[in-house]
């Protein structure tokens, strides 16, 4: 057969193609098979996918039952932390304890690496798994001490839960 008669052979299995509708009939047999599937995709916010507790979220500072801060400003986290995203300020207290006069974790150059959390000896920094937050204002990408803190006081029942999970991992 020549050339030209494969030419022709193509030709005609295209129009046969077109005029069957072969094309549109195994892109709506692809809809079809899919829509007949249990669904991948959840209604956020409504609905939402399950969380790891070690998920890696908005970071909080924990205080001990008696309402002291766990933060002995050893800045170990500031040391390890490697987006420079923590800054830490101490000193003395009257009492010849060491605390940070100021702790601030800027959101815009972490990387929820968690690094902060693994070595901090105190488990006072924590990442979170708040995760729906925002900024609104220029500034407030900076989580001060006073900040952290009120995170902390406000989910320490779901941190405690969460770092008591973790250690089974472990
Ligand atoms: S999570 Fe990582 S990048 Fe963010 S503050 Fe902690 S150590 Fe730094
Ligand atoms: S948060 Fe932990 S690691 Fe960081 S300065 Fe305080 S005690 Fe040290």
């Amino acid at each position: 057969m020549s050339a030209h008669g494969l030419t022709d052979m193509s030709m005609i299995r295209n129009w046969s193609k077109t005029l069957l509708l072969t094309e549109l009939r195994s892109g709506l047999a692809v809809t079809l098979r899919n829509m007949l599937r249990p669904k991948v995709t959840v209604r956020y916010p409504e609905e939402k996918t399950p969380q790891s507790p070690r998920f890696r979220g908005l970071h909080a500072q924990r205080r001990y039952p008696n309402g002291e801060e766990r933060c002995i400003a050893c800045k170990l986290c500031e040391a390890v932390c490697p987006a420079l995203a923590i800054t830490i300020e101490s000193d003395m207290r009257d009492d010849g304890t060491r605390r940070t006069t100021r702790y601030d974790i800027d959101l815009f150059k972490c990387i929820y690496c968690g690094f902060c959390e693994e070595a901090c000896p105190v488990d006072a920094i924590v990442e979170t798994r708040i995760h729906e937050y925002h900024m609104e204002n220029r500034g407030e990408n900076i989580m001060t001490k006073d900040k952290l803190l009120a995170v902390g006081d406000r989910y320490e029942a779901m941190i405690a839960a969460d770092k008591a999970a973790d250690s089974q991992y472990r």
